[in-house]
């Protein structure tokens, strides 16, 4: 019998041989395999069972052609995903990313990492991811929604209320949602709420998705610097980022009390001494869809950095909310110095795993982002619930709801880590907790 090292070794070189050039998925997978040593080390019918090997192969992969037209008349061809990861849980769940860098790897990081914080939420959903490596980024609407509608003509043969969910992701928000979820109703002439979340709550969408990774995000620090005796109150906070996370995570902070003194960009940085001003952070971004340098033009103490390093900023907690691997070693080292004591990973993956080794040798409390920012497929689930039962709850139940949600991920991921004996890491909890789960369904329903 192989000891528990060498397989899990074994299985990584498997993943990294069968996946060339998919950087960002063998590294997800590496963490996760990381976590599992004891794990597997107890229970061994998972390695008999070949628990992992079925989980890092995704049921299904589809890729296909996306043609469209601008508005000059010129034709433009992109390449849509969607990796159907797993339905041990639920069906498959996970939102869409529409950005240039979009590749399979890209899909299936994300597709696999939704695995374990849609199985965190214990609430019957499984994982999937897709997208396309489409640049929504000064596109007008009507080219945009040309988009969705050809991406939506060949995905909508692949989803289904009781099939695969997709809601967005970077890139991708209710005014992308809307034009899909039109076409598909066209196409299908279902008006199947249930098969997208993230929509308008005026016609099926649930209060409070908008706001739900960010607030999630906030909602899940407060648990983990409770357990450090300590609160967002008087905190000097950094929020990376300034799209739909990076905003909802800076105003619940601010609500409990927390100065959020700096956000970004993909051009840069915005340091505000006195604390953000959240109004023109919305404008700018949500109203009128600029850059975050503008930022500066309205606040004359604001300063702008272009292409500036927001962990260069003091701060006591850090909320990576951007994009994956945008904070690594020396960027840790140096939070680390300047006193930081709680990470919160509102993106996936923003830490590289140097830089969540760097936090987890110096004890600062790290959210991982299969935890810290499952808020926001959490109220998909939610979403998905209100439609089933064609009701409409208001944002304080809904909020309530993702409240106690986070709390209860919180608790579960602390709980698994001091019983596969690494207390206090909400990584190996994350992992483990999400894991378990799914693994024990895919036992229960035998080899598929
Ligand atoms: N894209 C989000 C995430 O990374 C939400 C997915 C969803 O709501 O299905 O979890």
């Amino acid at each position: 019998m192989t000891d528990t090292k060498t397989n899990i070794e074994g299985i990584y070189e498997q993943v990294v041989g069968r996946n060339p050039g998919e950087d960002e998925f063998h590294q997800t997978v590496r963490e996760v395999l990381n976590s599992l040593e004891p794990v597997l080390d107890r229970h061994h019918e998972f390695v008999e069972h070949k628990v992992i090997e079925r989980l890092c192969e995704p049921d299904r992969q589809i890729m296909f052609r996306v043609p469209w037209q601008d508005d000059e008349g010129e034709i433009h061809v992109n390449r849509g995903f969607r990796v159907e990861f797993s339905n041990a849980l639920g069906p498959y769940k996970g939102g869409l990313r529409f950005h240039p860098s979009v590749y399979l790897g890209t899909v299936k990081f994300l597709g696999f990492e939704q695995i374990f914080k849609n199985s965190l939420l214990g609430l019957g959903i499984g994982g999937g991811k897709g997208g396309a490596d489409f640049d929504p980024k000064g596109k007008s609407d009507s080219e945009v929604m040309r988009f969705c509608q050809s991406y939506m003509t060949e995905l909508y043969r692949h989803i289904g209320e009781n099939i695969d969910i997709p809601a967005g992701d970077t890139g991708v928000g209710p005014r992308e949602i809307g034009y899909m979820f039109g076409q598909y109703k066209r196409i299908t002439n279902r008006y199947e709420t249930g098969t997208f979340t993230g929509k308008e709550v005026n016609w099926g969408g649930a209060p409070v998705r908008f706001e739900a990774t960010g607030y999630g995000c906030a909602y899940f620090m407060r648990e983990m610097l409770q357990t450090l005796d300590e609160s967002f109150e008087g905190k000097t906070c950094v929020v990376s980022g300034s799209g739909n996370v990076a905003i909802y995570a800076i105003e619940k902070i601010q609500e409990f009390g927390g100065k959020v003194v700096a956000c970004s960009d993909s051009g840069g940085v915005i340091h505000d001494e006195e604390g953000l001003d959240l109004e023109t952070i919305k404008r700018i971004k949500q109203v009128e869809r600029g850059r975050i340098s503008e930022y500066a033009e309205a606040h004359d103490r604001a300063q702008f950095e272009e292409d500036g390093n927001i962990w260069t900023v003091p701060c006591d907690a850090a909320l990576p909310c951007a994009t994956q691997n945008e904070l690594d070693e020396d960027d840790a080292r140096k939070l680390i110095e300047n006193g930081c004591i709680a990470i919160g990973e509102g993106a996936n993956m923003p830490c590289t795993p140097e830089a969540v080794q760097a936090f987890l040798e110096a004890g600062v409390a790290f959210g991982p982002g299969k935890a810290a920012n499952a808020g926001g497929v959490a109220v998909s689930a939610l979403e998905m619930q209100q439609n089933a039962g064609r009701e409409s709850w208001s944002f304080e139940y809904t909020d309530q709801q993702l409240k106690e949600i986070m709390q209860k991920i919180h608790a579960d991921c602390r709980d698994a880590a001091e019983e596969y004996g690494t207390p206090g890491n909400y990584l190996n909890g994350a992992n483990i907790a999400g894991f378990l789960m799914v693994a024990r369904a895919l036992i229960a329903q035998g080899l598929i």
